[in-house]
């Protein structure tokens, strides 16, 4: 069952008839896939996936400092669909559907049904000859929404025009299907990934463990398998995600399947999402624990989108201080170290 409404939610025994989520329905669009709704324990009311993907009145409470485009979007759209934030790459939101809708989306008033929509043909020529014409885009990022809701037909032809653009040397997706909806991760939709002739990369989105089910691991085997470089993606959620064993087991499972840890997103100002919020101390307290605790394939970089627009900056804990030849080091426990050492900590 893909459920889509408060009813459907009441009937799966997820909810309580409550009409305070009807006005949370009536803000912002409701999606669970059957995956998805395997996975919640509704039994537990901490339960990390119902807390993804389970709406709460708690989303009717807006603060101050929360924004429609928490990340600036807007401000860099210089046509319908594309987003140049950066010199050498866009964003080209073609779609803003997905499978599901996380409760914690940082484009939650840009996506759904009262969404920006799918781009129209026209939209979509005016895109790409946007791309065309700015040979310094060196790289494509294919976002929205969930690119890989479209059909692996529609994929192929967009996938088509950018191989005819000689510039643009990679394409990189972000989805959240390959652990929400496995089974449209097939042989067609592999090929229209690949249909670019450019180099693929995909960045997978799981916040929680539990997501890289059999169905999740197979679909990311056969992406890796095809060729496609994988990277993660996720967000750092309270009660979802922040504690260490819970980040330990979410990075150590991309790497099993062998996804390159790439981005943890302290989370953005999105409106009705401050019960999400952790502080950012707590966050680089986590990073650091990671450090010792778990492989170096495993540690993601802890990122803040700067609201308004600015771009990303690396938030993890700042190990180094100083200047030259007065460095102050901190190793993964938490010891201050002096560098270049005094010499007669010479051994
Ligand atoms: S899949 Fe991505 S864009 Fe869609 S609701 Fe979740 S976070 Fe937002």
């Amino acid at each position: 069952m893909h459920i889509r409404t408060v009813e459907g939610l009441v009937a799966a025994g997820l909810v309580d008839d409550d009409a305070a989520l009807d006005a949370v329905a009536a803000k912002y669009v409701i999606g669970i896939t059957p995956t998805v709704l395997a996975l919640i324990d509704a039994d537990d009311p901490n339960d990390p996936m119902a807390r993804q993907f389970v709406p709460t009145p708690a989303e009717l409470e807006t603060t101050q400092e929360e924004r429609a485009d928490p990340i600036g979007d807007l401000s860099h759209s210089p046509v319908e669909g594309i987003v140049h934030r950066y010199p050498d790459r866009v964003l080209l939101k073609a779609v803003h559907v997905c499978p599901v809708y996380c409760r914690f989306c940082f484009r939650r008033e840009m996506v759904g049904p009262q969404g920006l929509g799918t781009l129209t043909p026209a939209q979509l020529d005016a895109a790409v000859d946007y791309i065309a014409s700015h040979d310094e885009i060196w790289e494509v990022i294919l976002t929205g929404g969930d690119p890989l809701v479209l059909s692996p037909r529609r994929l192929a032809e967009m996938m088509a025009r950018l191989a005819g653009i000689a510039h643009v040397r990679i394409v990189r997706f972000h989805t959240r299907v390959p652990v929400v909806e496995p089974e449209r991760v097939d042989a067609a939709m592999i090929e229209a990934l690949k249909a670019s002739g450019k180099t693929t990369y995909l960045a997978v989105h799981a916040n929680h463990p539990r997501e890289f089910t059999p169905m999740a691991r197979a679909a990311m085997a056969r992406m890796a398998d095809a060729g496609i470089a994988l990277v993660s993606q996720s967000v750092l959620l309270a009660g979802v995600n922040d504690d260490v064993e819970t980040l330990a087991a979410l990075m150590q499972g991309f790497v099993e399947n062998r996804v390159q840890p790439y981005y943890l997103h302290h989370p953005d100002l999105a409106p009705g999402t401050s019960h999400f919020r952790v502080s950012i101390a707590k966050g680089q307290a986590l990073v650091s624990a990671l450090r010792g605790r778990i492989s170096g394939l495993c540690q993601p970089v802890y990122v803040l989108d700067i609201p308004g627009g600015h771009g990303k900056a690396d938030i993890g804990a700042a190990t180094i201080v100083g200047d030259e030849g007065h460095y102050s080091v901190r190793d993964w426990q938490g010891q201050i170290h002096r560098y270049p050492p005094e010499t007669d900590d010479k051994v």
